[in-house]
């Protein structure tokens, strides 16, 4: 079985104790290296934590725009800069953006932040896996980001586009920046999506899953976990009329050259 990658994931709100078996579900069907990306200062040290000490886990740091309930202070870079000093373990700046959706903080804040947060990076050498959230009909919020990413010249470091949804115009200026597409459970139910990554080249794709505590699913076993990472690499496989065996290592490949962790690719 081909290793499998969960390019973006936030295990650091699951309980402590549900971890271990996580990712025991996760091996199980080839997943082994995921991603956890923080929220804020204090989810990015938790993340740290469970990097240093779960092998298959690697840590993002970064201020979610959604949970932004001030302007990003220096105090909160000047944390999350010796975070992301603090280990190995961490691969990435994430998740930081733009979200535009109703009753999301203050733009000015958002816009903000997400600059500084760039610039972060940039003096990190680590890739931006990135959240973008247009409103439903305002699909040029999507630019927004991109253009924001281009003047912070984000393309020194690359990354990718998390949770992607957005059309094909969207995708091709995000690979045209130098950064990949990362794609979740919505290629399972959104049609245009197929189309997107039929046009796509394999070597522009990376997964994920995006999973966290879903308690408003009744069913333990419905929550989205790091192991649904294989139903979307079937879900590409089957789009591009190729083997699982391919997606799953180009998509390591591409997660581990965007990380710049060559050395260490588990292919
Ligand atoms: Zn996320």
């Amino acid at each position: 079985m081909r290793t499998l990658c969960d390019a973006h994931t936030h295990l650091d709100q699951f309980p402590d104790g549900e971890i271990p078996a996580i990712l025991e579900r996760a091996r199980q069907v080839g997943v082994e290296v995921i991603i956890t990306a923080g929220v804020t200062v204090q989810s990015s040290r938790r993340c740290i934590a469970l990097a240093d000490t779960y092998p298959p886990v690697w840590a993002g740091v970064g201020v979610h725009p959604m949970d932004l309930t001030s302007p990003l202070t220096e105090d909160d870079l000047a944390s999350l800069e010796s975070l992301a000093r603090s280990s190995p373990k961490v691969a990435a700046v994430s998740e930081i953006g733009l979200d535009f959706s109703e009753g999301a903080p203050d733009l000015a804040w958002q816009y903000d932040a997400f600059r500084q947060q760039i610039r972060l990076a940039r003096r990190l050498r680590l890739p931006i896996i990135f959240h973008s959230r247009a409103l439903p009909g305002r699909p040029e919020a999507h630019q927004e980001v991109l253009r924001l990413l281009r003047e912070e010249q984000a393309w020194e470091v690359g990354g990718a586009m998390h949770y992607f949804q957005a059309d094909l115009a969207t995708a091709q200026a995000c690979l045209d920046l130098g950064f990949h597409i990362s794609l979740a459970k919505p290629l399972l139910r959104l049609p245009h999506l197929e189309e997107v990554v039929r046009a796509l080249p394999l070597s522009a794709l990376v997964l994920e899953t995006d999973s966290y505590p879903q308690p408003f699913k009744k069913r333990r076993d419905l929550w989205t976990e790091p192991k649904d990472v294989r139903l979307v690499a079937q879900k590409v496989a089957e789009v591009k009329g190729i083997g699982l065996d391919e997606v799953a290592e180009a998509t390591t490949r591409n997660l581990w050259r965007l990380l710049k962790r060559p050395g260490l690719l588990p292919v």
